[in-house]
């Protein structure tokens, strides 16, 4: 028998969480109307709706050889690829990953910068001599998947930081101008073609693939979302409206807030010791940066109130994100009658030891009720955005495809599956089936070296 008082907590975590249909569907049409309110004015809206100046989508007509950087979460990844038109799309890809130091995520901007220049800089020596680009200058997409007010499609301040970084003299300032200045200082002569959201590159290379993706989502360290607009549905867009009538809006949904959501006293707690406290709350409730430190913080509280898991202080149970999300993603696929790599993360990760049975069922059902609310809730995030748009809702017969990148959605099966059937269960059997969700693997990297090519100064 579990103990009384853990069997409580998990009850009323159970209730905190719930996110019925009913629910949701309050929450798709709060999405909707805080995207409208966003659009209207600059301001108008928690959820920024942040126009991108990308107005034209890559087509798979695109040739030659171009380049990303992704930055924006753990890694940070330069990419080249060579494209090569409509029958034979990316013929050639290459990649590295860089992870990121620690202490530049809250150091200074040059330093930051100057280490992403460096990796630059060695990838292009590491080409050697590269006929291709003789008199040519090298062009790069800049995926910086952080909240950008973007001033022209290769330009835009830094508004704020979000997940673990946080570099004060950074935040006003031209992102692209800082990357120049890095750029120059290594030797680097590259020009930077645009700069993009992950976002709005993972619905770039889904939409390079497949004609009928209309949006974008990221379920990874973070969350958001972008989708392509009308541009005459946007007020608060000045100036010449484009020649393809569409505009690319990079919604930066997780800062929605609405008193609908589902909030548990640990994600009160979480949040106001968070390095954003009172920002980014539908962030908080979704992305992969914040399960498993949910979870650990249930688990917390049940160790103070039982003895289930043994004297806290003989834990690491107080430990701030110890407990990561691939963590609780390998205890909610264990399929070990024993639960023994339940067992054994709460080793690893807690030094808690001899826990029966039914513990690690408690422990389990507390991952399934933290990442079921959570890929709830990016569904009726989804539902929004299509009811928005006027897609998948009664007369509309066309196909709708929504790429979704980043690691949450890609590894945590059971996340996945839940956000599928929760969309079928939003939008009726019927009209779901004119919708598909694609998984667009680094939509984030080649999704900017897409949209480089597609502004490239040589076409
Ligand atoms: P980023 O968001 O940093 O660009 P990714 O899209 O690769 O990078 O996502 C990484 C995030 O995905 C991690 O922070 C983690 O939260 C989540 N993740 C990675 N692997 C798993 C896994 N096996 N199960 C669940 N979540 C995972
Ligand atoms: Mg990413």
């Amino acid at each position: 028998m579990v103990a009384a008082a853990a069997e409580r907590v998990v009850a009323e975590l159970r209730e905190a969480c719930a996110a019925p249909a009913a629910r949701l569907n309050e929450v798709a049409a709060a999405m909707e109307a805080e995207m409208r309110a966003g659009l209207r004015e600059e301001g108008g809206s928690k959820i920024k709706m942040i126009i991108s100046y990308v107005d034209n989508l890559p087509t798979g007509n695109e040739e030659g050889f171009f380049y990303s950087l992704d930055l924006g979460g753990t890694n940070f990844r330069v990419l080249r690829v060579q494209l090569a038109g409509k029958e034979k799309r990316v013929a050639k890809r290459e990649s590295k990953e860089v992870s990121i130091p620690p202490h530049l995520m809250s150091g200074n901007a040059s330093e930051l910068f100057g280490f992403i220049a460096s990796a630059l800089a060695k990838v292009i020596a590491d080409e050697g001599r590269n006929d291709v680009f003789e008199d040519k200058q090298r062009e790069l997409g800049f995926t910086f998947s952080f909240p950008v007010r973007q001033t022209s499609i290769a330009s835009g301040t830094l508004i704020k930081w979000t997940k673990a970084f946080s570099i004060d003299d950074a935040v006003g300032e031209d992102v692209v101008a800082e990357l120049r200045t890095a750029m120059e200082k290594h030797g680097v002569h590259m020009r930077v073609a645009a700069l993009i959201n992950d976002t709005v590159g993972t619905l770039a290379a889904g939409r390079y693939n497949d004609e009928d993706v209309v949006i974008g989502v990221i379920l990874g360290t973070g969350s958001n979302a972008a989708y392509v607009e009308e541009a005459s549905a946007i007020p608060k867009f000045e100036g010449e409206l484009p020649k393809s009538g569409n505009m690319v809006i990079n919604t930066e949904w997780g800062n929605f807030y609405s008193s609908c959501l589902p909030i548990t006293e640990y994600d009160q707690a979480l949040d106001e010791e968070s390095l954003n406290p009172g920002e980014q709350i539908f962030e908080k409730l979704i992305s992969g940066m914040y399960l498993g430190e949910i979870v650990r913080r249930v688990l917390l509280k049940i160790a103070s109130q039982s003895t289930l898991f043994g004297k806290v202080n003989h834990t690491k149970l107080k430990t701030r994100f110890i407990l990561r999300t691939p963590d609780i993603s390998a205890m909610h696929h264990d399929e070990t009658p024993d639960l023994r790599i339940v067992a054994e993360k709460l080793a690893d990760n807690f030094k808690i030891k001899d826990t029966s049975l039914e513990t690690r069922k408690m422990v389990v059902e507390i991952c399934d009720v933290v990442t079921s609310r959570s890929a709830r809730l990016a569904a009726a995030g989804i539902v929004g955005i299509l009811r928005k748009i006027g897609r998948a809702v009664p007369g509309d017969e066309r196909r709708s495809v929504v790429a979704i990148d980043g690691g949450l959605f890609e590894h945590y099966a059971e996340f996945r599956q839940c956000l599928e059937s929760t969309l079928v269960e939003l939008l009726g059997e019927e009209a779901s089936r004119s919708v598909a969700v694609k998984l667009t693997k680094d939509g984030s990297g080649l999704g900017a070296a897409l949209i480089a090519a597609a502004h490239s100064q040589y076409q």
